[in-house]
């Protein structure tokens, strides 16, 4: 066993920490100027365009798509301090293309499905988006009611779908929906590549969520999709799906560390400057213990997360582990982020700081890619048995 990061891995974490530091860092002021004025807060057509260009030069696009699509085949190990970078700022950017539909589509697509989604996909030219979630089934998939039904070569999808990131910017969304109309919706769940432009293909409503995330609703109204357009095969779409889900789990967990990273070095930085009562906060216990416990359970999970993403890329089973990370990544993410936001008294309160927006997205994370406590659930299942 040993802990050294391959010396090319090692170079693609520093200039990522570089693009972060130099790009996308200077980028806060105005990032958080909108979020407080109300406005749109994500990055702006002309602020993307910039940095994808940079990114771009720089050869950080495709780290992880297969190099038979003329992409760089990065292990999982390699993406862990990649996302740890992007995740310390709130400025946040995808290198393209985004890494979880991504491994899905490698994961699934036939030839004439690689050539029209995977290839161009993978170059970073196109962007997608997932619709698994539904107004009555978002933590329990298996209760999605949008069905599927054959209609000639054609199929034709109702339903609705909610919280869907991207859904309005993405060229296409993998829409999963059940083809199986006898009530059991998991055995009959089958991925689809829709198009922006498909007709049925409906976005009904903006949602802006925490720390200026935004979803869409999405309405399925007799939207006919063309046979071969089908992803994988029918009725096999739980599979792939947690192909996809896994991967993002990965990331979130390094964006975790990465924005957990971030207060800590605003607390450790801060603490010995200010003081009270004639003493500086750095001698009190209490905000001690906040930067030795933080930096503890940080160093944790770092070394979780590159565990996981080591099994991973072995090709081993981390159905476990991988619900132990996600729960414990984004739990110890939010308690240092809010030690932070308390160590910093009033300013940590302020949308001048980038703490808030740091702590919104981590709640956020609590939720999407299955709520702490379905991942709670999956680890004592897997660990006991739970029947009753
Ligand atoms: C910012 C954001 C982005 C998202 N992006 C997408 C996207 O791109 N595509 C997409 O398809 N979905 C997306 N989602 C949806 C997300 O995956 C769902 O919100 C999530 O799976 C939870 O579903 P729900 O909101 O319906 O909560 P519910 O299923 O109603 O659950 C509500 C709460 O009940 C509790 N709970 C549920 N089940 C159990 C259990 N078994 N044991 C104990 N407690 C339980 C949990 O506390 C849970 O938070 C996004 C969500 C957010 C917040």
């Amino acid at each position: 066993m040993h802990f050294e990061l391959a010396e090319e891995h090692r170079m693609l974490q520093d200039l990522v920490q570089k693009f972060v530091r130099d790009e996308l860092i200077p980028l806060e002021g105005a990032v958080l100027a909108r979020e407080a004025s109300g406005q749109d807060a994500a990055l702006t057509a002309v602020e993307r365009a910039r940095l994808d260009k940079i990114s771009k030069d720089l050869g950080l696009w495709s780290l992880d798509a297969p190099e038979s699509e003329g992409g760089m085949g990065m292990p999982y190990v390699a993406l862990v301090g990649v996302n740890e970078a992007l995740g310390s700022t709130i400025a946040t950017y995808t290198l393209p293309p985004d890494s979880p539909n991504l491994q899905m589509l490698a994961a699934t697509v036939n030839d004439e499905q690689r050539e029209a989604y995977l290839a161009p996909y993978a170059r970073g030219e196109t962007i997608s988006a997932i619709g698994i979630s539904e107004p009555g089934a978002g933590a329990d998939p298996a209760g999605m009611k949008t069905k599927a039904v054959r209609d000639g070569d054609d199929w034709i999808i109702n339903g609705r779908k909610i919280w869907i990131t991207r859904a309005a910017e993405a060229d296409f969304t993998i829409l999963m929906a059940t083809t199986n109309t006898e009530g059991n919706a998991k055995a009959g769940m089958t991925a689809f590549l829709v198009d922006r432009d498909n007709p049925g293909f409906k976005v009904v409503r903006r949602i802006p969520m925490l720390a200026g995330e935004v979803t869409y609703e999405v309405l399925l109204e007799d939207c006919r999709v063309p046979g071969w357009k089908l992803l994988g095969a029918e009725g096999q779409g739980f599979g792939p799906m947690q192909i996809r889900l896994g991967t993002r789990r990965m990331e979130m967990a390094a964006w975790c560390i990465g924005a957990a990273q971030r207060a800590l070095d605003m607390m450790r930085d801060y603490a010995p400057q200010r003081r009270t009562f004639g003493s500086r906060l750095s001698e009190r216990q209490s905000i001690q213990w906040w930067v030795a416990d933080g930096a503890t359970k940080i160093h944790a999970c770092r070394l979780m997360a590159y565990h996981c993403a080591w099994k991973l890329d072995q090709g081993m089973d981390v159905r476990t582990e991988i619900s132990m990370l996600k729960v414990y990544a984004t739990e110890m993410a939010q308690g240092v982020i809010d030690n932070a936001m308390q160590c910093f008294g009033a300013m940590g309160m302020t949308k001048e700081m980038p703490l808030h927006m740091l702590a919104g997205r981590v709640r956020n994370m609590r939720i999407y890619d299955g709520p702490s406590e379905v991942h709670r659930m999956v680890v004592a299942r897997n660990l006991m048995d739970t029947r009753p």
